[in-house]
């Protein structure tokens, strides 16, 4: 259900709209009846990233010339927010797909690459996975260790491990960051690759806490072939640029997790029945709820910023990092207030608020985590500040 209140709407067009419409619709199709079984699994099914891909869900920050949707940046957050409100994990999917599967190759791989892989990644017939994080590269992306060599042919050898990468045992191809060198100042240069995902050497599903659904994955990439993606050295340049857009998609799938369990702990308040009132009646958890809605309305005027921006042509990294940690902790502490105000039936598995509690909380760590969203934000403060006042002691321009 699209929510009637959202300010979002009003800057769509009139066929982003109609988009959003259909993708709540296969929400409501595809993902709402068969959600909490994929959650048991932890599993999701080949055939809906198929059906998604034809739905136009795998492209759709992909201009209509290489077989994408075409989409401003707000309304794939909503779509993504709505994927949300029925399953974080393939909401998770559809945003790192969009954001940085597809966003990776489309800003920065040369035409021939790009004839390869497009539409095949867009239509649902090729999943991709983005690997960045290894054992010693988290927040820290200078510590990745893959290793990449040039071979004879033109390609290259890809040597290292990867940790945490999403649906990457089970993606057809890859996107995968590696060490090509060092630059002038001896420090690490960075590139991209291209590879068929049957090659990486799979170690295991890494057993996560939520988004359970999505195939959360470990592996080697051992004398692995690889496609230059984009310029040689230029790829934590790429990535970074990748992650500000891939940082909206999982603000958005946090309001969306925040947004259901909500819905989900109204209903239980106008229920249950205690000390012969509703619970509803309850200043505590009224309150509760009213902070809540705040938070989450709060979240969306800040995602609803880097949007506009995007549609500019303006950067917006900074207000990316905003929007990413104001929503991500502002979803976590909603789903935490939904679970409590549900009671000991919230926190059972007899209903979605304590999954979308687990879901929430992915999104405070992945992509950049609040920590890291505080650094670049408090940064990006301070260089402001001493471009304005320099280093001199608090007034001193003044006496
Ligand atoms: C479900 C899931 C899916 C993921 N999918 C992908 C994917 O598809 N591709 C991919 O490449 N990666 C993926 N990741 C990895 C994710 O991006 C990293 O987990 C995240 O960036 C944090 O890195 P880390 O886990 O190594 O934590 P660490 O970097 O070890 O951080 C540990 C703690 O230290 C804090 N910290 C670190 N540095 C600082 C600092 N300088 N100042 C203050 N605090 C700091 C962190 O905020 C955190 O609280 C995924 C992770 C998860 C859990």
């Amino acid at each position: 259900m699209l929510h009637p209140h959202s300010l979002y709407h009003d800057h769509l067009k009139p066929e982003e709209l109609e988009f959003l419409k259909k993708a709540a619709d296969f929400c409501v199709a595809e993902i709402a009846p068969h959600a909490a079984e994929w959650e048991e699994k932890e599993e999701l099914p080949r055939e809906l990233f198929t059906k998604a891909g034809r739905a136009g869900l795998m492209g759709m920050l992909a201009p209509q010339a290489v077989g994408g949707q075409g989409l401003s940046m707000l309304c794939f957050c909503l779509v993504v927010e709505e994927i949300a409100r029925h399953c974080g994990a393939f909401a998770m999917n559809m945003a790192a797909h969009n954001a940085l599967c597809v966003g990776h190759p489309l800003g920065f791989a040369g035409e021939e690459l790009k004839k390869k892989i497009f539409p095949s990644v867009l239509n649902g017939d090729w999943m991709v996975a983005w690997a960045l994080t290894e054992p010693n590269a988290g927040s820290d992306t200078g510590g990745v260790e893959t290793t990449a060599v040039p071979l004879a042919d033109g390609t290259w050898e890809l040597n290292g491990h990867k940790i945490y990468i999403t649906m990457g045992l089970h993606s057809d191809r890859m996107v995968v960051m590696a060490v090509t060198g060092q630059d002038e100042k001896g420090k690490k240069e960075f590139s991209a690759f291209w590879i068929n995902s049957a090659d990486i050497e799979p170690v295991r599903k890494v057993p996560t806490s939520g988004v359970r659904a999505s195939n959360t994955s470990e592996f080697y990439l051992k004398k692995v072939r690889g496609e230059l993606v984009g310029q040689r050295g230029r790829g934590q340049h790429a990535a970074l640029a990748c992650l500000d857009s891939g940082r909206l998609g999982i603000a958005a799938m946090a309001i969306g997790l925040g947004r259901a369990a909500v819905e989900i702990a109204k209903e239980r308040m106008l229920a249950r029945m205690q000390f012969g009132k509703r619970i509803a009646e309850f200043q505590a958890l009224q309150f509760r709820l009213a902070d809540c809605e705040v938070e989450l309305r709060a979240a969306e005027a800040l995602l609803l910023q880097p949007c506009v921006m995007h549609a500019r042509g303006q950067r917006f990294s900074l207000e990316a990092s905003f929007a990413k940690l104001y929503a991500s902790e502002a979803a976590s502490r909603a789903a935490n207030s939904a679970l409590q105000i549900c009671g000991g039936w919230g926190y059972t598995r007899d209903t979605a608020v304590e999954r979308m509690w687990r879901d929430a909380r992915l999104c405070e760590i992945g992509e950049g985590s609040s920590e890291v969203q505080r650094l670049i934000i408090s940064r990006a403060l301070l260089k402001a500040a001493e471009e304005k006042y320099g280093s001199a002691e608090p007034g001193a321009a003044k006496k």
